[in-house]
């Protein structure tokens, strides 16, 4: 699977859902800061996860962003609940906030 997303230079699967997304212009929610404090992460993922909660694509949204090992909160899951699922992100940590929201900027692009 990870040869195949570093093979494709793109995301894998469908991304149409993201038009439906409840977090458009949220996703300083949705990605954490530099040095986040644990407490703040806490705080953070629980308003990400209500909207995620709200959303009507938020299944779509768990499986894309397990398929592409993605950074950041998705689909009510955070990286470490995906971690545990057996789902762990493939990007090093320096530079992930820049990483995770260039890559969620261009799967929008690809969807819009
Ligand atoms: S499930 Fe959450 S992260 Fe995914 S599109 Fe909906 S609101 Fe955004």
């Amino acid at each position: 699977m990870l040869d195949l997303i570093e093979a494709s230079g793109g995301p894998i699967g469908p991304t149409g859902w993201m038009e439906q997304a409840a977090c458009a212009g949220e996703s300083d929610l949705f990605f954490a800061p530099f040095a986040e404090r644990p407490e703040a992460r806490v705080r953070r993922e629980a308003r990400a996860r209500t909207i995620c909660g709200q959303c009507p694509v938020a299944v779509d949204c768990q499986d894309y962003a397990r398929t592409n090992r993605e950074l950041g909160f998705w689909g009510g899951e955070s990286e470490a609940e995906r971690a545990e699922a057996g789902f762990p992100p493939t990007t090093p940590i320096i530079g992930r906030k820049r990483v995770a929201e260039e890559r969620a900027r261009d799967a929008m692009a690809r969807a819009g």
